[in-house]
């Protein structure tokens, strides 16, 4: 490709990553710059600019068997190209499309610049709607890649964006000419067995036949291969950061026992706990503590998530584990990603709590060694001089648990004895691992307390194995009984039927939320459409009953003290933006009315109906839309049909795909390109697997350094970069 060798040079991908692509014969300084569009600069982003999908020259009669109002991909040939101006001054282009048995018309609608592009090529592939029109196929703005004079029988199709100056057929044949050069050849770093296990392709194969396969087959593999390879490399950082939490830090052992305490004489403050409750643990509940138990108890720090659906009982899970803490003479601290969310689990902790003692521990105490109250403390940005006196309560040992968001471990906050740290991750607002993390570092006597992770956001299985594949994982799967599942009703067209229902309950009662559209914009503009909303809904459908307002801009003041009231049943009816989302619980809320439905999300819809339901009376959700959008309708129709989360979360994930998932936890830190956690979730447990046991017989890639530098190249991220040194 760059000199001419006769011999064969195995390149590793970090040497492609390093070569610009100008060095390839044929790229020069004009073409390299419209690489550069496509965010291609090296070898290594041009051999993974991959096809975005493969036409089989000799499966090719589509417009005989397409069906009108599909997305149909059809190759042929262009003719009679033209354009015109219309009444207004637009431009639109024609031509025509035959694939050998049938036509179609594309038509182009102010796109100029169609006109020249088309005249300068005859065989493409396109991408569109087909529709009739006049009794002639046609498609309206369709997608049209350049196949270029390629031959053999599969053409791969690259994307492109319309205006790059750039074809399909430059990346082909760049591609080409890399492969070309017989002294070429990529490195595979993967363990022979391995290959072998999975019957993978060898690596060089896998990037040669991607593009260049000479069958749909050939194809397979290759991406089989290249997806064994994205996902492999992801496991290997998750399971070398695992290790890593074991090897390096000293955790704190808890006193735990919960059960065995019941026959000793002096009961444990967790069994005393647990048996005062109104109401037994569920068989879910039961197992995650003990699970909790067992790594509390040990010395390695734990580093444990548990998902449970909404309402399935998390809080009162996280409450025991941090009573191990605070029965060993340690502390606990409860971060929640809001303010609300940590002022609600500040109140739930405190109730739980009022009746129970614990050794007086603090340094200061005048009664050191006596029983005292549990102390619980809420931290948050918005306290004002009361901090002063929480943040010394939390240094003396005074305060048992703290409850406060995340700037509680950073801002310079320290503890008496910090045993435990649990993360409310809820959806939308994770709270990063590693900034807490890096402030436990900073704690106590050098040791890592022990981390509980909470999620309401359910996710598949897999997911879980590949976003927070660092972390051991407990599943609450199982609601507290006696629970009626939530009513859920999707309205079009005239919702006045949920009002009224509302109103109903009101009456009868009742309380219950209306969630206000999702608007786009800034946090002034979701405000001031909320506080529209309010006053329609007071003047109009909600006439006559009590309506508060709450949303994001108000101050954390002005937030508790609606919340305050709503609680308390001042409030009839709570309008409010997303801010509920997270785990607001008033257990008289029964009916909850979700305009604009189809703007949300799966997720977010679950979680906002997850705040109706939690008392004994049954609950109703009403989505209202008016969206024909299909995939609004699949979502909205999902949610009518189940409650349960992790189903909801598998059909989210086949919708939306995985970018979600990664969200707040991987930021730029992936490079998935090929895999797909729905398509290839079998995948998923076969490379972790091998990453297993790779990283316990070498821990730090030792034996494998073309693996580690490829992974220290691919993730750019400090923390993965460090994982791995000597
Ligand atoms: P999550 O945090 O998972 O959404 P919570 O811990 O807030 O769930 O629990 C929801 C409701 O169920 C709370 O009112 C709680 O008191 C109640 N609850 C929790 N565990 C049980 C149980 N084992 N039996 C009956 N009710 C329970
Ligand atoms: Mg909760």
């Amino acid at each position: 490709m760059c000199e001419s060798v006769s011999t064969v040079r195995e390149s590793s991908i970090v040497e492609l990553l390093q070569l610009p692509i100008e060095r390839i014969h044929g790229v020069g300084s004009v073409r390299a710059k419209a690489f550069s569009a496509l965010g291609v600069e090296s070898v290594y982003d041009l051999l993974t600019y991959y096809p975005r999908r493969y036409i089989d020259r000799t499966r090719q009669s589509p417009l005989v068997e397409a069906a009108l109002d599909q997305e149909i991909l059809v190759l042929g040939l262009l003719s009679d190209v033209s354009s015109r101006r219309l009444r207004g001054g637009k431009v639109m282009v024609e031509a025509k499309l035959s694939d050998g048995h049938r036509r179609c018309k594309l038509v182009f609608f102010n796109q100029p610049w169609r006109q020249r592009q088309l005249e300068s090529v005859r065989e493409v592939a396109v991408f569109g709607k087909l529709q009739s029109f006049r009794s002639q196929f046609q498609m309206t703005n369709p997608i049209v890649d350049t196949v270029g004079d390629r031959t053999g029988v599969i053409v791969p199709i690259y994307p492109m964006s319309e205006k790059a100056h750039i074809s399909t057929w430059d990346v082909h044949r760049a591609i080409k000419t890399v492969f070309s050069d017989p002294s070429f050849s990529i490195f595979d770093p993967v363990p022979k067995d391995v290959i072998e296990r999975f019957n993978l392709l060898d690596r060089d194969s896998a990037y040669r036949y991607v593009h260049l396969a000479e069958t749909l087959d050939q194809a397979k593999a290759a991406r089989q291969r290249l997806i064994f390879d994205e996902l492999f490399r992801l496991q290997l950082t998750l399971v070398a950061r695992k290790a890593r939490y074991l090897r390096e830090s000293r955790g704190v052992t808890h006193e735990v026992s919960p059960y065995a305490c019941k026959k000793a004489e002096r009961v444990s403050l967790v069994g005393a706990f647990i048996s005062s409750l109104p109401f037994p643990l569920t068989k879910a509940q039961e197992r995650v503590v003990s699970e909790i138990a067992r790594d509390m108890e040990g010395p390695a720090p734990m580093h444990r998530l548990v998902q449970g659906d909404v309402g399935s009982g998390k809080t009162l899970v996280a409450l025991v584990s941090m009573l191990f803490s605070v029965q060993s003479g340690m502390q606990a601290a409860l971060l929640a990603p809001t303010e609300v969310l940590a002022e609600q689990h500040f109140l739930s902790l405190s109730k739980y709590l009022k009746d129970f003692e614990v050794k007086d521990q603090s340094t200061y105490s005048l009664f050191q060694g006596s029983e005292k109250r549990i102390s619980v403390g809420l931290l948050k940005g918005s306290l004002g001089a009361k901090r002063k006196s929480v943040v010394e309560g939390v240094r003396s040992g005074e305060i048992d648990i703290v409850v406060g968001t995340h700037a509680l471990l950073s801002e310079g906050v320290s503890f008496r004895s910090l045993g435990l740290v649990v993360v409310d991750e809820q959806h939308r607002f994770g709270v990063d691992q590693r900034a807490v993390l890096r402030a436990r570092d900073r704690q106590g006597e050098g040791r890592d307390p022990d981390t509980l992770v909470m999620t309401a956001t359910p996710i598949p299985r897999t997911a879980a194995m590949t976003v927070y594949g660092d972390l051991d994982v407990s599943v609450v799967d199982q609601l507290p009984p006696g629970r009626t599942p939530i009513k859920t009703i999707w309205l079009s067209g005239d919702t006045k039927s949920a009002y009224e229902h509302l109103l109903e309950e009101v009456g009868a009662g009742g309380q219950g939320y209306v969630v206000c559209p999702l608007v786009e914009g800034s946090d002034k503009v979701v405000a001031k459409s909320a506080v529209m909303e309010f006053e329609r809904l007071k003047e109009g459908p909600l006439r006559g009953v009590r309506v508060g307002l709450m949303h994001g801009q108000m101050s954390a003041d002005e937030k508790d003290r609606v919340m305050e009231a709503f609680r308390c049943h001042e409030i009839d009816v709570l309008v409010a933006t997303t801010v509920i989302e997270v785990g607001v619980d008033v257990p008289n809320a029964t009916m909850m009315v979700i305009e604009d439905a189809d703007r949300f999300g799966i997720a977010q819809l679950h979680q906002l109906r997850g705040r109706v339901g939690r008392g004994k009376k049954e609950s109703f959700c009403y989505l209202l839309s008016n969206s024909d959008k299909s995939q609004a309708e699949e979502r909205l129709r999902a949610l009518e049909r189940s409650t349960d989360g992790f189903f909801l979360a598998e059909k989210d994930l086949e919708l939306r795909g995985e970018g979600t998932i990664f969200g707040t936890r991987q930021r730029g830190n992936n490079d998935l390109k090929l895999a797909s956690l729905v398509r290839d979730r079998d995948m998923v447990p076969k490379t972790r697997e091998v990453a297993e046991a790779v990283i316990s017989s070498d821990p730090t890639l030792f034996r494998a350094p073309q693996l580690k530098e490829e992974i220290r190249e691919l993730f750019k991220d400090e923390d993965v970069r460090y994982l791995f040194m000597g």
